[in-house]
């Protein structure tokens, strides 16, 4: 099958590489000028690795990314910074069983309690039980007004803004379950780790096409830079609301459901400091 892929992000990297290596032939459209979507880099004069735009990590426990990488000959470096909290102009180390039974801001009971409900959540091993509840109720149940309020509930802020109530817990859990202390990085950044995936593309019989802009999307064509291109099937990447943009031609209770999904934009700022900007390694 010739598949068309709309987007050189990680998702469409990946469905292109395992298309290929599975038969199929892939051709990505993306509209910017290299690979890598939300994970791109950029890279200034006098640095070894480009950055990326927006901060990257994966945990240990994200075998599929790793698997893909290995495979490929990408490697990661692991390492473990210290995840701490910032309260009361205090930056308090929070990232261990042990550093949650320390932690000052909390009463022991409190802290005791806080220990139980995580590890209660890291051994739940399904999401669906517990998709129902918000993480805002259920944690202000479980954990008690105050170390909610301390703690979780201005991260949900932070993160969600006036969305915050309405997260699920199956969120929260996932945070939870997935996370681990030590966090890594590709040897070369995230944009190295797309340079390579889509060389491999490449070598598999792929083809990836740049400042390739797609007008609109059909069930067996697209149009990109005012050209259309015939497929025997499409695979879009791109964010919902734009997918909606591009593919008129969607049934009307798909749009509802895509419609249905609410987004929120990220603005990062990227310093250049010549020190730390938090003390001990603080992530
Ligand atoms: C601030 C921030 C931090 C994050 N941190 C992490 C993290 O630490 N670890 C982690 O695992 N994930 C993280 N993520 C999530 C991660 O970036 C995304 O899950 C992942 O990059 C999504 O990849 P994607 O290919 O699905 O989409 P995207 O990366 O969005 O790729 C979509 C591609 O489609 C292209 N495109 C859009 N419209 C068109 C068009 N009309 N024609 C052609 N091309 C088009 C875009 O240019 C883009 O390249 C973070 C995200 C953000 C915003």
């Amino acid at each position: 099958m010739h598949i068309a892929i709309v987007g050189a992000g990680f998702t469409g990297l990946t469905a292109a590489y395992y298309l290929q290596k599975q038969g199929h032939t892939a051709t990505i459209f993306e509209k910017d000028v290299k690979p890598g979507g939300l994970a791109m880099g950029f890279q200034k004069k006098g640095w070894d690795w480009p950055l990326e735009k927006h901060y990257h990590h994966i945990f240990t426990s994200d075998n599929d990314i790793r698997n893909l990488a290995s495979e490929i000959g990408v490697s990661f470096r692991f390492s473990r910074p210290n995840t701490s909290a910032f309260i009361d102009g205090q930056i308090l180390q929070l990232d261990s069983p042990l550093k949650l039974l320390q932690f000052s801001k909390l009463s022991i009971s409190e802290r005791l309690r806080m220990a139980s409900v995580l590890v209660y959540l890291k051994y739940i091993s399904s999401w669906q039980r517990i998709e129902k509840y918000t993480a805002h109720d259920w944690l202000q149940k479980y954990l008690g007004r105050v170390p909610y309020g301390t703690l979780w509930e201005p991260l949900l802020i932070g993160k969600f803004g006036p969305y915050y109530k309405d997260i699920s817990l199956s969120w929260f859990w996932a945070r939870i379950k997935a996370r681990t202390t030590q966090l890594g990085y590709p040897n070369g950044g995230f944009q190295h780790f797309a340079d390579i995936l889509a060389q491999k593309i490449v070598d598999y019989g792929g083809s990836i096409q740049y400042q390739a802009q797609v007008e609109e999307i059909g069930e067996t064509f697209l149009t990109v830079n005012h050209q259309r291109i015939q497929a025997d099937a499409v695979l879009v990447t791109v964010p919902n609301r734009v997918f909606m943009t591009l593919a008129q031609t969607l049934p009307g209770e798909y749009t509802d459901k895509l419609q249905s999904f609410k987004g929120i934009g990220a603005v990062n700022m990227i310093m250049e400091c010549d020190h730390p900007f938090l003390p001990d390694h603080v992530y």
